[in-house]
């Protein structure tokens, strides 16, 4: 309750409370249906690798001041692949659990994860797991099992498993997983998100509504036996009704996204660029439409609570950057393209 209070406050002042980052452009696996190395992920021609990014001492203390400023609620770091950085994560995330803020990064576990990681608080490590071992391993080789496995003792990880087309056609499939992971004692919960392709996209991966449905259903079935496995009736209503715009989303509304140079903007949501939303798959969209759909005492949803707190902070805003210097106001800086060193 303490943290929908303090997030209400921050939309109340204009501000978004969730950040995400990019926190590096580089990544050892070439996943198909990756999103983050599109060429339409970010705006204006440019590319995740060929944006700079920062390593070492320089990262650190950005990523700190990138903090301090936006002082988030919540904190998702993704990629690339952030062990990459693990080296600048061991300094930066023992300073965000004792700052308070609630972490989550996303990893293929395809190097080992520090073990003194397990005990910071605050922080869930999300390892992307899609499918058992010989689809996964085909897909994201070199993060095979085998390795992950090895990779996540000591932890207890949250496996996180996109749905694709060629998973949801085979009967029995999801179970087998879910009953695989289960069995792990590092494995701490399970997600589920569905493949979620760009406007007019065609591919292998992309689920129809009857994949989704039946994967939905599946999934409800499965809670009752796994209590490892998110399966929530209202988490699974948003990802059958996902929203059906970025203006609908609530989880795109709520969360300012960085790409690896800090300073480019990923929008409309994570996923960036043209992402077809009433195909959206995302768990975090789908758990924050599910609230919005949350009917309030006297029959109002909580959308629209959101859209009237979100049009004052929008005023507020505005009041604020009234005597500000111009440049705060002003157009967006240009995007700083170096190289690095590796
Ligand atoms: S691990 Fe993530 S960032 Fe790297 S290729 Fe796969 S999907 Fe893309
Ligand atoms: S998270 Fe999903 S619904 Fe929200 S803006 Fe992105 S694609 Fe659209």
């Amino acid at each position: 309750m303490d943290g929908i209070i303090a997030a209400w406050g921050k939309i109340l002042r204009g501000i978004k409370p969730n950040l995400s980052i990019e926190i590096t452009r580089e990544c050892p696996l070439r996943c198909p249906g990756c999103y983050a190395y599109g060429e339409d992920h970010l705006e204006g021609g440019v590319t995740l690798r060929s944006l700079a990014d920062y390593k070492g001492d320089e990262l650190v203390a950005r990523v700190k001041t990138l903090v301090e400023e936006h002082d988030p609620l919540h904190l998702s770091i993704i990629g690339g692949e952030p062990l990459v950085r693990f080296r600048e994560l061991g300094q930066i995330l023992p300073w965000l659990a004792e700052r308070g803020v609630y972490t989550n990064l996303v990893t293929s576990a395809v190097r080992p994860i520090p073990i003194e990681w397990a005990a910071l608080d605050r922080l869930l490590i999300a390892v992307s797991i899609d499918g058992l071992q010989p689809e996964h391993d085909a897909r994201r080789k070199p993060a095979t099992y085998d390795r992950i496995l090895k990779h996540i003792a000591g932890h207890h990880v949250t496996v996180h498993c996109t749905v694709t087309r060629q998973i949801a056609q085979r009967p029995g499939y999801l179970e087998e997983f879910v009953r695989f992971w289960s069995e792990q004692p590092t494995t701490r919960k399970i997600w589920f998100s569905l493949y979620t392709p760009q406007v007019g996209e065609v591919s292998d991966e992309r689920l129809d509504e009857a994949d989704r449905l039946r994967v939905a259903s599946e999934i409800d079935a499965l809670g009752p036996k796994y209590p490892k496995l998110e399966a929530s009736k209202r988490m699974l209503e948003g990802l059958v009704r996902p929203p059906l715009s970025p203006e609908e989303c609530i989880f795109a509304r709520t969360t300012h996204c960085l790409s690896a140079d800090l300073e480019t903007v990923v929008s409309p949501c994570q996923l960036g660029g043209n992402p077809d939303c009433a195909s959206c798959g995302c768990l975090a969209a789908a758990a924050l439409a599910a609230v919005g759909r949350y009917r309030l005492p006297g029959g109002i949803p909580v959308h629209r609570m959101f859209d009237w707190s979100e049009a004052v902070g929008r005023q507020v805003a505005r009041v604020r950057a009234i005597g500000k210097p111009a440049a705060a106001s002003g157009p967006r800086r240009t995007i700083p393209v170096r190289a690095v060193s590796d």
